[in-house]
């Protein structure tokens, strides 16, 4: 009987290591802080679940007093076009006259970002910024343009730092692409 197939690390090529991610965040915050000042309170609006880990390191840098919010959304494979649906409709969230942050962890085709940005802005907010840890280098078929971008970076699938495949990888301290979605194993 033929064994089954090894583990094959090779299966993740990093993208972003740590220390990049490290230095990314933090150049991030420090942009977002000269922007905002330090004492205007902000609701940072982070869409689930690929941002946790993202959003969990940038607002530990931020200085001015926050409230963190989540909202979810999914992409969805239509017959002819894909549509986003934004999962909780931002339930009962209170931003009119706020200051929000809509923060994400990558921008692909830009149908999320820009379908809760028309949301939010329903929401009447005092101001609404968005923010992109990664972008990827290919065109958009929304009309985004994110206030703060971290890292371009390619047109891959990418999983770690919050990023997943089947809710796998999103521990992996590090951004990488993913190779082999199907067979991949646990790296070593
Ligand atoms: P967009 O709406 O801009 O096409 O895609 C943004 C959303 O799709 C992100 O919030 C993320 O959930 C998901 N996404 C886009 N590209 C990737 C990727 O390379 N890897 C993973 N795991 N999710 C992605
Ligand atoms: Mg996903």
């Amino acid at each position: 009987m033929q064994r089954p197939c090894p583990a094959r690390p090779r299966a993740l090529q990093p993208v972003a290591s740590e220390e990049e991610l490290r230095t990314t965040v933090r150049r991030l915050a420090d942009e977002i802080a000269a922007d905002h000042g330090r004492h205007q309170p902000l609701v940072v609006l982070g869409i689930m679940k690929g941002v946790v880990i993202f959003l969990a390191d940038l607002v530990r840098h931020l200085p001015m007093p926050l409230q963190i919010e989540f909202v979810s959304a999914r992409s969805y494979n239509g017959t002819r076009q894909e549509t986003v649906e934004v999962l909780d409709d931002l339930g009962g969230l209170d931003l009119e006259g706020k200051a929000v942050l809509l923060v994400d962890c990558v921008l692909d085709t830009g149908r999320t970002l820009a379908s809760i940005h028309r949301e939010v802005v329903r929401r009447s907010p005092a101001d609404l910024k968005t923010c992109v840890l990664l972008s990827k280098q290919r065109p958009r078929r929304a009309p985004v343009r994110p206030d703060y971008v971290g890292l371009g970076v390619p047109d891959v699938f990418l999983v770690g730092y919050g990023l997943d495949h089947d809710n796998r990888w999103r521990h992996l301290p590090y951004v990488a692409e993913l190779r082999m979605p199907e067979d991949a194993q646990e790296p070593e």
